[in-house]
């Protein structure tokens, strides 16, 4: 199925919303700053920003904190993603679990800003994360077994 794009209202209610996370980002090993915004499918946003801690294993993306906020409250499906940093999209953990709960179309919003340039990354998790390890991989292996 088709997602429909983003509403505006609703973008700049997710651009807001990763802003704000990454204001809260705790990264004073990598001084790299992330905030995430999730739409879940109820139209609700859930945010997250990195944590880090010296132990290096157990630190948090984003974008997972902000799958994790949504899971907590009950949510199972993502609608979309919007991050925001200098540079970066969804890691290759992040884009797993966005995966999990998202279609294969689920856009993914990357919005990079470093001091007063602004660049914006449009895709989706499927031209992020091909062939990804999903529940219906898993089943159509254990039919054929
Ligand atoms: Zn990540």
């Amino acid at each position: 199925m088709k997602k429909k794009p983003i509403e505006p209202r609703q973008r700049a209610e997710l651009v807001e919303a990763a802003k704000t996370a990454q204001s809260h980002a705790y990264c004073p090993y990598s001084h790299y700053p992330v905030g995430a915004a999730i739409l879940a499918e109820s139209g609700k946003v859930y945010a997250g920003c990195n944590v880090e801690s010296p132990t290096l294993i157990s630190n948090i993306c984003a974008e997972r904190a902000a799958i994790f906020h949504m899971l907590s409250h009950g949510e199972r499906r993502i609608a979309a993603v919007v991050t925001v940093s200098k540079a970066s999209e969804p890691c290759g953990s992040c884009r797993q679990l966005i995966r999990e709960f998202g279609d294969e179309d689920t856009p993914i919003v990357s919005l990079h800003v470093d001091g007063g340039k602004e660049k914006v990354v449009e895709t989706t998790i499927s031209k992020l994360l091909p062939h990804a390890h999903t529940i219906e991989v898993l089943e159509e292996a254990r039919g054929k077994s």
